[in-house]
């Protein structure tokens, strides 16, 4: 078959590759329904990370199972699966904690991006649905294996309550689910930072209240004068660079938590500063294995429509001009129809 392979700083290509093989008991074979370009993604394709093998590459899917090792027992063959970028076993202190992407038996899922992908630990790590979803569900399922639960977790991670005021630092298609997540979560006022039209307009469709486009401190001022000097209850960081923590720490009132959800390139903190801040700061890899169940139901019952951030679809052997029209912004999340 041919899947996706970035061989270094902008340079992926859809080539032949082994069909994925069951390797251990526990693992499975997926046929992808759809699966997409994430954000993270971009940071190898960039060049931020070093590339010292071709790697292959996706990481958000969601399909129906075509063959099972023999150590699964929940999942079935024919069954349709939503999985999380995390793979875990579910049954470990840290997964019955909640924090499946902490799993004792932690992989990060590879090799998505592709018609068929092996899932590890099955049973752990994928949620089958009742029914086979209808097509026009699929890109909201396929959202929720990443980019939804992680916008979802950034929110639950900054403890945003109902009647919160919530400050989302980041346009990119995590940071627009994360105010899909607060609208849900019963925030009364989401602020979203945006310079983009297409994107200030999806944040609103999806429950923002306010758009600032400022950034530094002339958006932190408009933050303030938003919430009367006070900050944000919640704030959410979908970014991950020096600017946008910042961003996102002088957004916060005191005592509120930051959830954040961007993974660091180049952040650092000063530990007297954050003293005397008081400002919480919870994030990491989202645990979207504990909120898949929850989210799954809420596409299933048409509550929300988080398949609209993908502002692009593609056939598969696109997946070059997917990576390039993200990487230039022209798109928010492209989708690979397989
Ligand atoms: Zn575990």
């Amino acid at each position: 078959m041919k899947a996706t392979v970035l061989y270094g700083p902008r340079d992926v290509r859809y080539e032949e590759v082994p069909e994925p093989k069951i390797l251990k008991p526990t693992d499975v074979i997926i046929k992808l329904s759809a699966t997409c370009v994430c954000g993270s993604d971009l940071w190898p394709y960039r060049g931020a990370n070093a590339i010292t093998e071709p790697m292959h590459m996706g990481h958000e899917y969601c399909g129906v199972v075509v063959e099972a090792g023999s150590g699964v027992k929940t999942v079935k063959v024919g069954q349709f699966v939503v999985g999380s970028f995390c793979i875990s076993d579910n049954t470990c202190p840290h997964c019955n904690f909640g924090f499946q992407s902490s799993c004792e038996q932690r992989e990060f899922m590879t090799g998505a991006q592709a018609p068929l992908a092996r899932v590890p630990l099955a049973d752990g790590t994928l949620v089958a649905t009742s029914v086979m979803p209808p097509d026009d569900l699929i890109p909201s399922l396929l959202a929720a294996s990443d980019v939804l639960g992680t916008g979802w977790y950034a929110a639950d991670a900054a403890r945003v309550q109902p009647g919160s005021t919530v400050a989302v630092v980041g346009d990119g298609a995590v940071g627009l689910m994360g105010v899909l997540a607060a609208k849900q979560m019963g925030a009364a006022r989401i602020i979203a930072m945006s310079r983009h039209k297409t994107r200030q307009d999806l944040a609103l469709e999806y429950g923002a209240t306010d758009i600032v486009a400022a950034r530094g401190d002339a958006g932190i001022a408009e933050i303030k004068r938003l919430t009367k000097n006070v900050g944000a209850d919640a704030v959410l960081e979908c970014v991950g660079t020096q600017e946008s923590m910042s961003q996102a720490l002088q957004s916060a009132r005191p005592g509120a938590t930051i959830g954040y959800v961007g993974v660091p390139h180049g952040v650092t903190f000063d530990g007297q500063q954050l003293f005397f801040a008081q400002r919480g700061l919870m994030g990491g890899p989202a645990p979207v294995r504990r909120f898949l169940p929850h989210l799954i139901d809420l596409v299933l019952a048409r509550k929300i429509n988080p398949g609209k951030v993908f502002d692009m679809q593609i056939p598969i052997k696109d997946v070059a001009e997917g990576y390039k029209a993200m990487d230039e912004r022209r798109a928010i999340k492209a989708l690979l129809r397989v």
